[in-house]
């Protein structure tokens, strides 16, 4: 729940790519033109073809509802049932969303309609860049049932900025965000690590501000060379070097505990793992790993491990209890943290208990008697 209290409900989210669509930028880091091209327009094939994967992923992803048993009067009852569930939605990703000619916007969002009317889908999300919000815009949005907004922020550090050729200012950030948040969508914020001329202080100045601006989400990447880039000359020129996976993890686990601490939750850390972003040569240095949160959560039990173990050593054996579903973060990768922590604390074993009423992001170790609890809400950092 995040301190406006609206993401109570889960999301079942359709991802369609308009790869580059709406964007006459080329960020540093970015592949989208080498990949797709950049012209911003679109042809009519390439709607027909978005439009008929909106099709078929609504087919794919709805099958419940598009089946006989939720035909006839019994229908209304059952959709309500799933609403409670989660809310599905299509999302437009990839480009820039509000970028695009507003024909082309309204091409898509009416392709969706129908889906809306029908009950298979609740609403619709987008991705764009912060200069491309303006009244109008997001009035056509509105209009066609778009209730998420997702920018690509990236940093608040205008050096940062100016360095990655973002061609926006943080103060387009601010207005964007004013402007969302004064119609009434829900924002999501897009943010990147290790981007060219960035370090440790910018990172901690680019979350308090993002935090300062209230989204209803977040998501956290690692900065990747990829191929086809910019970013890939000046890593060949030494003029730029990636984070190394370990500092990345650190970076990540800091911005992680004060959204986390700000009731904004992340809901994304590192890069989707993709075959297209895994074939041999797309990346081509940098912190790229399929379960980078995974490596974020794992060190945040380590460290609260730590820190508790620091305070009493009366056991050999110690019982650490868990969430269930934070069973693999306390584990580590390939049980690392369990070795690290026998070893560390001359431990003979270490024993996992599960306790479904245990928050997630918790644990409580048993020491002999002794009984220590922390959270990511109390873990200290600095
Ligand atoms: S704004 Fe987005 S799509 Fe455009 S170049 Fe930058 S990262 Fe790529």
């Amino acid at each position: 729940m995040t301190k406006r209290g609206k993401r109570s409900q889960r999301h079942l989210i359709m991802p369609i790519f308009v790869p580059h669509m709406g964007c006459p930028h080329h960020c540093v880091f970015c592949n989208q033109a080498s990949i797709t091209g950049s012209n911003p327009h679109m042809s009519p094939d390439s709607i027909t073809e978005i439009i008929n994967e909106i099709s078929e992923e609504v087919a794919l992803r709805c099958s419940d509802l598009l089946s006989p048993v939720f035909q006839g009067p019994l229908n209304d009852q059952l959709r309500a049932q799933r609403g409670r569930l989660f809310r599905r939605e299509i999302a437009f990703y990839g480009g820039s969303f509000t970028g695009m000619e507003k024909k082309v916007q309204m091409q898509l969002l009416s392709a969706v309609q129908p889906l809306i009317r029908k009950g298979l889908i609740d609403s619709v999300r987008v991705s764009t860049r912060p200069d491309c919000i303006d009244p109008q815009g997001l009035d056509l949005l509105k209009e066609y049932g778009v209730m998420t907004v997702e920018l690509g922020v990236q940093s608040m550090v205008e050096e940062v900025l100016q360095c990655s050729r973002r061609g926006h200012t943080a103060d387009d950030v601010l207005k964007a965000v004013g402007l969302l948040h004064g119609r009434g969508f829900e924002v999501g914020i897009q943010i990147m690590v290790g981007l060219p001329g960035d370090d440790a202080q910018g990172n901690a100045f680019t979350v308090d501000r993002v935090i300062g601006l209230s989204p209803h989400f977040v998501r956290i990447y690692p900065t990747v060379v990829l191929k086809g880039t910019l970013l890939l000359k000046w890593y060949r020129s030494g003029r730029y070097t990636p984070l190394s996976l370990e500092e990345a993890v650190d970076l990540c686990k800091r911005a992680y505990l004060k959204f986390h601490r700000a009731g904004i939750p992340v809901i994304r850390l590192g890069l989707q793992s993709s075959p297209e972003l895994e074939a041999e040569d797309c990346i081509v240095a940098g912190p790229y790993h399929p379960a980078f949160r995974h490596l974020v959560e794992s060190s945040l039990f380590y460290d609260m491990a730590s820190c508790l173990m620091g305070k009493s050593r009366e056991a050999r054996i110690l019982r650490a209890r868990v969430s269930p579903s934070d069973v693999s973060n306390i584990r580590g990768q390939k049980n690392r943290n369990l070795y690290q922590l026998r070893e560390r604390f001359g431990l003979s074993d270490i024993q996992i208990e599960v306790d479904m009423k245990q928050p997630r992001g918790s644990l409580i170790l048993m020491n002999g008697r002794k009984l220590d609890r922390m959270s990511y809400q109390t873990l200290p950092f600095s």
